[in-house]
């Protein structure tokens, strides 16, 4: 071999161990690179996967699709992230904690209570609502006053919920006689399903669930509240980083500051709680009785205007309890309650007529949310239609003219229906064009429109045939 090849030679080797020593680095570097952190890999794949519990408070099936606070809070965090989300319903409350635990989801939603134990096995976001637990005791059996009136075999509570966990540090405190059942296999539905049939007498239930709750189950009485207020949030897995959670408080903190938190909290819960038991009941007995003669009449009025008959049904149960001949002092009668100016207007040619008037009732609707500025989307608009509906659109724009001057938006609904009752103090109505009016009244009204048609909704699309036959027997006494 000569020199010059031999030089090549050992040039070659030298280059090729360099090469490979390059590629070992390579590799090496490669394998060693931290995991991108889980928002990323979320963002990267396009959906985030969220354990959910389906409650009236959390999720359920809607009129247009789920619904429910904390489906809306996560869709908003999906779309926060540009991701789409795919929900998981684990059987029981311990399932979806474990599989949240376990990271087989990205988050767990469902008014979940931070709590001590929880915070151990569970990284937390930031609180979006704090609950009262509230002890549920069945109308009409005895009151309960104080923890020491439970007997140990009455109280049934979902296993290892934030419920449980309030009462253990309850008996391992001041109440060490405090006994119950611990049900490991059931929900809050199942349990108020139980109290509502009178299998069980006690059961705990958190607040904002509560008053939701009331108008599908008319047995549910809230005794007292238990132990302290608990804080609700989204629960991550403790083993994967912390860059979701802080996405997720960094949303949080964005719809807090901006009102949107407030507005959704509104939305879904600002109505709840109005109606009482003998409401409840009594529109539970109508729907029996009376909505079947006029179903029919509000889905071919509902077809013929684009509307949802449940909402005119709910508007027409407001109005009249779905009597044909219901009169007012004031001249309204009908099933819509309809002035003879508003039937003549809308080509009506007999008010008493249920057919005609429920025609008359769903045109004059869509006059009246004519004349709502159409940048306003829904569902504010609806609430603003309905509420101009009742008071008149003249009034209606005198309190939106109040809610402005007062700093307040007069395209929500939220900020409007406070500044409705002003209408009736001298102060207010002199300043406006359309003078006094009873302000207050449209904020009743739309509040209870909006829980019938909840209620008409839920009865059509979310219960099952066992359940819509309950909901018709809570009619019986
Ligand atoms: N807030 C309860 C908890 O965190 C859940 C309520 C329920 O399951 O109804 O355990």
């Amino acid at each position: 071999m000569t020199r010059a090849a031999r030089v090549r030679r050992r040039l070659a080797i030298v280059l090729a161990s360099c090469a490979l020593a390059a590629g070992v680095f390579g590799v090496a570097l490669l394998l060693s690179r931290p995991p991108l952190p889980v928002v990323d890999r979320v963002q990267q794949r396009g959906e985030l996967v969220v354990a959910m519990r389906e409650a009236p408070s959390t999720y359920h099936e809607g009129a247009g699709g789920p619904d429910g606070f904390e489906y809306a809070l996560v869709r908003g965090f999906a779309d926060h992230l540009g991701v789409d989300v795919r929900f998981v319903f684990p059987g029981t409350l311990v399932e979806l904690l474990d599989d949240t635990m376990r990271g087989a989801v990205h988050l767990a939603s469902g008014g979940l209570a931070v709590t001590p134990s929880r915070r151990q096995r569970l990284l937390f976001s930031n609180a979006y609502e704090v609950v009262d637990e509230q002890l549920i005791y069945r109308r009409g059996s005895e009151r309960p006053r104080s923890l020491d009136d439970i007997a140990a075999g009455d109280l049934h509570v979902i296993g290892g919920s934030s419920h449980e966990e309030t009462l253990t540090s309850l008996r391992n405190g001041a109440h060490p006689g405090l006994g119950w059942i611990s049900r490991r296999d059931v929900g809050v539905a199942a349990l108020l399903d139980a109290l509502e049939r009178g299998e069980i007498r006690l059961t705990i239930v958190d607040s904002n669930e509560v008053g939701l709750s009331q108008r599908l189950y008319k047995r549910a009485a809230v005794a007292f509240d238990i132990g302290e207020p608990r804080a609700i949030a989204w629960a991550f897995p403790k083993r994967a980083d912390s860059s979701l959670r802080d996405a997720a408080n960094a949303y949080l903190r964005e719809i807090d500051n901006d009102g949107r938190l407030q507005r959704l909290r509104a939305r879904y819960f600002g109505h709840a709680g109005r109606l009482n038991f003998v409401d409840t009941r009594d529109f539970w007995r109508a729907v029996r009785d009376r909505l079947p003669a006029y179903r029919a009449m509000f889905e071919q009025a509902a077809a013929d205007t684009g509307l949802d008959w449940r909402l005119l049904a709910a508007i027409g149960y407001q109005e009249s309890h779905w009597r044909a001949d219901a009169v007012s002092p004031t001249g309204v009668r009908g099933i819509m309650m309809l002035t003879q100016a508003t039937a003549k207007q809308m080509k009506i040619s007999d008010r008493n007529d249920p057919a005609q008037s429920i025609t008359g009732g769903a045109r004059y609707l869509r006059v009246v949310e004519k004349k709502i500025p159409e940048r306003i989307p829904q569902p504010n608009r609806l609430w603003l239609t309905l509420a101009g509906y009742n008071i008149g659109f003249g009034h209606l724009e005198d309190a939106r003219i109040l809610t402005q001057r007062d700093g307040g938006n007069p395209d929500l609904w939220m900020d409007v229906k406070q500044r409705l009752p002003l209408l009736a103090k001298k102060k207010y109505h002199t300043t406006v064009r359309h003078g006094f009016a009873r302000g207050g009244e449209p904020v009743t009204y739309v509040d209870n429109i909006r829980n019938y048609y909840d209620m008409l909704v839920w009865f059509t699309t979310t219960a099952d045939d066992a359940t819509r036959e309950r909901l018709l027997a809570q009619a019986d006494d």
